[in-house]
């Protein structure tokens, strides 16, 4: 018997010490990578941005490493609850609708929608002028929910990514886009040569979370402890003046 116990305990250690050294896990996390400067590819193939580098720099305090995969933003949902991702970070926004599917972090950055057409254009300065346009919008973001509820009497067209809408606000096929702020404030100091500006901001005070399977508390609670130790350390702080040249304002 003692014997037998001997040969339990030399087992359960080899067991527990080839643990140990198993070091780091793997993350696997969703992104729309067409998101600068949250998330993006890079000139090197490689996806970087402020949600890739928070993520990151959670996933390290936590002991693991993350594994990015890149997929259009309206299909982040559904992987995330098939299995395919452990956690999606994409400047996503927390809502109800969405909090019925997943769970999200603490919020991480907040943002506002914003109105994009032609520099030239001096008819659109109001929500108002948007009803009867065309409006192009990024497939399953908060942004077409707004012009959904907006454009009762125009057209709402949606595209994988904003850069696409961007391109055909530029060649006029469409009046306007709606989008994250400081994304489409991004893309527009990123690209000069077309001639478009922000025409007005719509106020929605939104909160971008990072999103776990339903009921994974485990790993939400893992990462809200990475979060907030990152805010208090500091690295937060960094993270956003490398993306944003301001200090952050919340
Ligand atoms: N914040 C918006 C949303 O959650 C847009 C996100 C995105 O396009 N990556 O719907």
């Amino acid at each position: 018997m003692k014997k037998i116990l001997a040969v339990l305990l030399v087992v359960g250690l080899l067991v527990a010490g080839c643990t140990a050294k198993k070091t780091v896990q793997t993350l696997t996390v969703g992104t729309s990578a067409d998101f600068p400067p949250f998330e993006f590819v890079d000139e090197q193939g490689k996806i970087t941005g402020f949600d890739v580098e928070l993520m990151n720099a959670v996933a390290e305090k936590m002991g693991y490493e993350v594994k990015w995969e890149n997929a259009d933003f309206a299909g982040l949902i559904a992987s995330l609850q098939t299995g395919k991702y452990d956690a999606v970070i994409s400047g996503m926004t927390i809502t109800d609708e969405r909090k019925k599917e997943v769970d999200f972090s603490d919020p991480y950055f907040r943002s506002d929608q914003s109105v994009a057409v032609q520099a030239g254009n001096t008819s659109i300065t109001k929500q108002e002028d948007l009803v009867d346009k065309q409006v192009g919008v990024q497939l399953g973001t908060t942004g077409e929910l707004l012009a959904r509820e907006i454009v009762t009497k125009g057209k709402v067209y949606t595209y994988d990514n904003p850069d696409q809408a961007f391109l055909d606000l530029n060649t006029g096929r469409i009046d306007a886009v709606i989008n994250d702020l400081p994304v489409t404030g991004y893309f527009l100091v990123q690209n000069p040569d077309l001639a478009l500006k922000i025409a007005f901001v719509i106020n929605t005070d939104e909160y971008y979370g990072i999103a776990v399977q339903k009921g994974n508390t485990e790993l939400l609670n893992k990462i809200n402890k990475a979060i907030k130790e990152l805010r208090d350390e500091g690295k937060y702080a960094e993270i956003y003046k490398k993306w944003f040249s301001v200090e952050p304002t919340w």
